[in-house]
């Protein structure tokens, strides 16, 4: 075993829905084979296309407040409505095995992480490339009512005055762009001496001419 191990890092990606936060998702989980996705809890119904267990677990109010008595969530909030949190078990396991784990949850998630996670944390921002570019996008999701898009839309605004709690800000103007800096971002990230445990061991076997 390599002297060097490292104990995974936890990804929030934030943005207003509509900035094309999914898609940078999706891509860099394919591209990324150290990266897994954290399923979210929700009470919001399932929408066509989305899979139990993958997309999120589906669950009723009961059952959300359950976990949250039995503090299984590591964050939990209120977003349109609908209650979201997020599994403490997965997470953890995956970074103790030293792998990173992508987090799609909005601002309230992410203070709550910031509170919690400290330096394991690393929290990026998806900007839209213009206002008009974010509502076209919100009204062509073809799934949702027009009424779900108008409070979409009072909604991006609020979630992106927070773009300031964030460590890194990405301007989605291309996405395979905004896919290779989200992967600049996780390669640095990686590399931070205190998430790389066994380095003065290390230094210590490279040490030349001492007879070793
Ligand atoms: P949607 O219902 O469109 O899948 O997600 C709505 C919003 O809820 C998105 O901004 C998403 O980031 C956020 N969200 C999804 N899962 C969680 C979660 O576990 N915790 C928090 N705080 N937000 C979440």
């Amino acid at each position: 075993m390599s002297l060097i191990h490292r104990r995974g890092l936890m990804l929030v990606l934030s943005s207003p829905s509509g900035a094309g936060k999914s898609t940078i998702s999706r891509e860099l989980l394919t591209r990324d084979g150290n990266l897994s996705m954290s399923v979210s809890l929700t009470t919001r119904p399932m929408r066509p296309g989305e899979q139990e267990g993958v997309h999120y677990y589906f669950v009723d109010h009961a059952e959300f407040e359950a976990r949250v008595a039995r503090k299984e969530l590591l964050e939990h909030a209120n977003v349109f409505g609908n209650r979201y949190g997020t599994p403490r078990g997965p997470v953890e396991e995956a970074m103790r095995a030293g792998r990173d784990v992508l987090f799609d949850i909005d601002w309230q998630g992410t203070q709550q992480l910031s509170d919690s996670a400290g330096t394991d944390l690393v929290r990026v921002f998806i900007l839209p490339p213009s206002a008009e570019e974010l509502e076209r996008r919100l009204t062509n999701r073809a799934q949702d009512s027009a009424e779900v898009i108008a409070h979409r839309m009072s909604k991006a605004n609020d979630e992106m005055s927070h773009w300031s709690e964030y460590d890194y800000v990405i301007v989605n103007k291309d996405v395979q762009e905004s896919v290779a800096a989200v992967e600049a971002i996780l390669k640095a990230e990686r590399l931070k001496r205190r998430r790389q445990v066994g380095l003065s061991d290390f230094v210590r076997s490279l040490q030349v001419g001492k007879g070793n």
